[in-house]
């Protein structure tokens, strides 16, 4: 087990941030820690990267006691904190030259990670001159540089315009096929591009454990589509297979179905059959987005 956390419950004077969390992740996983603001994912990732104490319950890393084991295991963790906090004054290649001397890591080593996360081309610049997606890239870099089996990643592509963000991923991907991921986001279409588990924490508690596989494959078929003209939903009834309809606004309808047949077709029948014109029509992942609602409000 690459990270295990038992019975962790931690209290800002009163509050409960973390309330008795339990989870573990294997080694070579990716996890997507999903949850809306506030949920507690900050405190859990300081928690396990010994920043922070528990109230209770304990944290161990590539087996080590994070507490009473603490240096064993902060080598085996890179970490890039939600502030990610950088010497905007120094030059990147500075700055993780300045990092690795702390680890005792060579600089050639330094040299790799620079081309590794995509920063050669930045890399004698200030930090202070870099965009937003690039200190993310030197965040990452510094969290690589002693080569550690577990990364920890608070909401890395918060912040990031598109074209970042999917950078961010692929790169949040590609390491991942070597190392334990646990990255957190409050962005549901973050956790179906990049990993194969998500945890749902919601007001200090985890709500669901679910392997992304098995998610999709037990989706049930959902398909958001938009008629030329207003529809009772006494003849959207005769569509084969419907579980339920419901008419979000005006002329557009949510259709979930229980079959794994392509229903497309059959709603394209039905508005053919009564005269109606399709403006628009898309299929969703109903599941993940519906598992998130349910369990967060
Ligand atoms: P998330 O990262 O999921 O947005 P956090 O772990 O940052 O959530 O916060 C969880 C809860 O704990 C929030 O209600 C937050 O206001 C509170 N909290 C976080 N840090 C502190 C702190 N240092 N002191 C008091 N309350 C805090
Ligand atoms: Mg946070």
């Amino acid at each position: 087990m690459s990270i295990e956390v038992k019975n962790v419950t931690k209290l800002y004077g009163e509050q409960k941030a973390l309330d008795v969390i339990n989870l573990t992740i294997k080694k070579g996983e990716i996890v997507g820690f999903l949850g809306p603001n506030g949920a507690g994912k900050s405190t859990l990732m300081k928690i396990i990267t010994g920043y922070l104490s528990t109230s209770e319950g304990t944290v161990l890393v590539s087996g080590f006691d994070i507490i009473t084991q603490k240096i064993e295991a902060q080598k085996r963790i890179g970490y890039l904190p939600e502030h990610n906090p950088l010497y905007l004054e120094m030059y990147v290649k500075e700055y993780l030259q300045f990092n690795a001397s702390i680890y005792k890591i060579a600089k050639k080593e330094v040299d790799e990670i620079i081309a590794k996360v995509g920063l050669t081309s930045e890399a004698h610049k200030k930090i202070s001159q870099l965009s937003k997606g690039y200190r993310q890239r030197v965040g990452l870099a510094a969290a690589l540089l002693h080569n550690p089996e577990v990364l920890i990643l608070d909401e890395p592509t918060t912040g990031l315009d598109p074209n970042q963000l999917v950078e961010i991923r692929n790169l949040i991907k590609e390491v991942g096929k070597e190392k334990t991921v646990l990255f957190s986001t409050h962005i549901m279409q973050e956790v179906e591009a990049i990993c194969n588990r998500v945890i749902l924490i919601n007001k200090g508690k985890i709500v669901a454990d679910r392997n992304l596989k098995e998610l999709n494959e037990n989706q049930k078929q959902v398909i958001e589509v938009e008629f030329d003209f207003k529809v009772e939903k006494q003849f959207i009834v005769a569509i084969p297979h419907l579980k339920s309809a419901s008419n979000t606004f005006n002329t557009h309808w949510v259709l979930a179905f229980d079959t794994t047949e392509d229903m497309r077709s059959k709603v394209f029948d039905f508005a053919h059959e009564n005269g109606l014109k399709i403006l628009s029509l898309t299929t969703k992942n109903q599941n993940l987005e519906s598992l998130f609602r349910t369990l967060t409000t």
